[in-house]
């Protein structure tokens, strides 16, 4: 059977030194895991030619496809605010890009795929559990409506890779708008070359914001709408508890998609200083610094665009302070209009946003699920009846009770049939979102004992996350205090 990509690769049409030209390194028995029917069809790929032998070993990297042109990308990043000159795609290979169904154009990489001039002391590999955790939570990501890179497939190389221990090897072929990052940009900023920067910068705004091109200036435009999609983007991973966990610049996407899914964990008990990553010391990353990081990593993009921004220094910083300006009133923005959303308001009244912060607040304070408090209200909308299921989520029920009073007079000043409320909430409050727990028990039952029923049952269910699925509650019950999951390790 033929596998087929239309490829058409544009960023192996740009100089060579934004990266270096290699193919994937085989694997010895490659096995496929899975592919992404529904994706792979929106790609205008055949899945079961994927999934065929020749499909497999094109995703194991032990086959290069026709017209593909393998490159690992140049980068470099902050790393927990230390500046490395350079990263680089270390154990990735970027195949090329294809365009879709819907007209838009993705990068299909290999990760996972063996060693590159950008590997440093690594070994190129990706161990079995990280590669299930990334193709899991982005396609949850994807599924709860959040802009994100995706899962096309997955596949055991057959290899062992050792992390303190001998692992199950695995590649994920991993789909994204585009691998240009903040971290991109500084690579080549840090090296003093202005023209690759202006490159990547018109790379950038053909390939994502082609609405700059015709603006005044291009690059502030450029700048700006990366502001926007950040804040954008920050604003709905608190909507849905999400903890990126590595807000490195390098793992910071100028598309806006989230990327690079490693000790990332949506939260279960809602606390804003909420840290799961094993190696954020500095709580750097906490669920609510998130926006201020972004804003931070920004800052750097910004810096590297300087030269573009203006013929002089003064008008240039002036110029990228104007737009940075911007993040903090986007974000509030669409951070407020989601938590509008969520209540089931629907118009805009002063105090709603103290009413938005006031639950999360009674939430910190008595230990409640963030996503199940926000799904059982939904069912209140249309029975007091419900009050129960919410109320028994916090520690001290009354906390719940003195909210839900104002919440309801607030309500009179929206008149919409409940059953429409009760609907339009659960379309933004999911009832399932992948739990830490049940996360590692599918992780658990695939390394340790070749069984990959969790993990597709749970892709199933993580399908439709916003659909009560009887039968199913146990994927959306908060983990009992045995089971939570404290702490989450580095994706490598
Ligand atoms: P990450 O933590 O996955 O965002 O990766 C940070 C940097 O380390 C990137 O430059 C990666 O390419 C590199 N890296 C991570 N794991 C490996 C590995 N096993 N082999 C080589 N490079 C790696
Ligand atoms: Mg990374």
């Amino acid at each position: 059977m033929s596998v087929r990509f239309c490829f058409d690769n544009s960023y192996a049409r740009l100089p060579e030194r934004l990266y270096a030209r290699l193919d994937p390194t085989p694997v010895a028995a490659p096995q496929l895991i899975r592919v992404n029917v529904p994706l792979a069809e929106q790609l205008g790929l055949d899945p079961v030619a994927l999934a065929s032998p020749a499909g497999v070993d094109i995703l194991a990297g032990n086959k290069v496809p026709e017209g593909a042109a393998p490159i690992a990308l140049a980068y470099a990043g902050h790393q927990f605010g230390q500046f490395v000159p350079q990263l680089g795609d270390g154990r990735a290979i970027l195949l090329g890009e294809v365009v879709g169904r819907d007209g838009a154009r993705r990068d299909i990489q290999l990760k996972g795929s063996g060693r590159t001039p950008f590997s440093r002391g690594g070994d190129g590999r990706a161990a079995l559990g990280p590669v299930l955790r990334e193709y899991i939570v982005s396609e949850a990501m994807a599924a709860l409506g959040v802009p994100t890179t995706r899962a096309l497939a997955a596949v055991t190389t057959g290899q062992d890779v050792l992390r303190g221990m001998a692992l199950p090897g695995a590649v994920l072929t991993r789909v994204a708008a585009s691998h240009l990052r903040v971290g991109t940009f500084q690579y080549f900023a840090v090296r003093g070359d202005g023209e690759a920067v202006r490159l990547l910068a018109e790379h950038a705004i053909a390939r994502h914001y082609p609405e700059a091109a015709a603006a005044e200036h291009p690059v502030r435009a450029l700048l700006a709408a990366v502001v926007a999609r950040q804040a954008e983007l920050v604003a709905r991973w608190l909507h849905v508890g999400f903890i990126h966990g590595v807000m490195n610049t390098d793992n910071t996407a100028i598309s806006g998609e989230t990327i690079d899914f490693g000790p990332c964990a949506f939260m279960d008990e809602f606390n804003p200083a909420k840290v799961f990553s094993s190696i954020d010391q500095g709580d750097r990353y906490a669920y609510g610094n998130q926006p201020r990081i972004a804003h931070w990593n920004l800052v750097r993009l910004a810096e590297t665009l300087l030269p573009l921004l203006a013929e002089n220094d003064e008008t240039a910083v002036a110029v990228a302070q104007d737009v940075l300006a911007g993040f903090a009133p986007h974000f509030a923005a669409s951070y407020r209009a989601g938590m509008q959303r969520k209540l089931g308001l629907f118009t805009e009244r002063e105090g709603d946003a103290e009413l938005a912060q006031d639950l999360l607040a009674h939430m910190a304070e008595n230990g409640a699920d963030f996503s199940s408090t926000f799904r059982k209200l939904c069912d209140t909308a249309t029975t007091l009846d419900e009050d129960a299921s919410v109320r028994e989520l916090f520690a001290d029920p009354t906390a719940y009770d003195a909210w839900a009073g104002r919440w309801r007079h607030r309500l009179l000043d929206e008149p919409m049939d409940p059953q429409a409320r009760r609907a339009a909430m659960q379309a933004v409050n999911p009832a399932f979102i992948p739990r830490n727990h049940i996360v590692e028990a599918a992780l658990a039952a695939a390394t340790e004992r070749q069984d990959f029923a969790p993990f597709e049952e749970l892709i199933d269910v993580l399908s439709r996350p916003y659909e009560d699925q009887p039968g199913r509650e146990r994927f959306s019950t908060p983990p009992a205090p045995e089971e939570r999951v404290l702490q989450t390790f580095c994706g490598t």
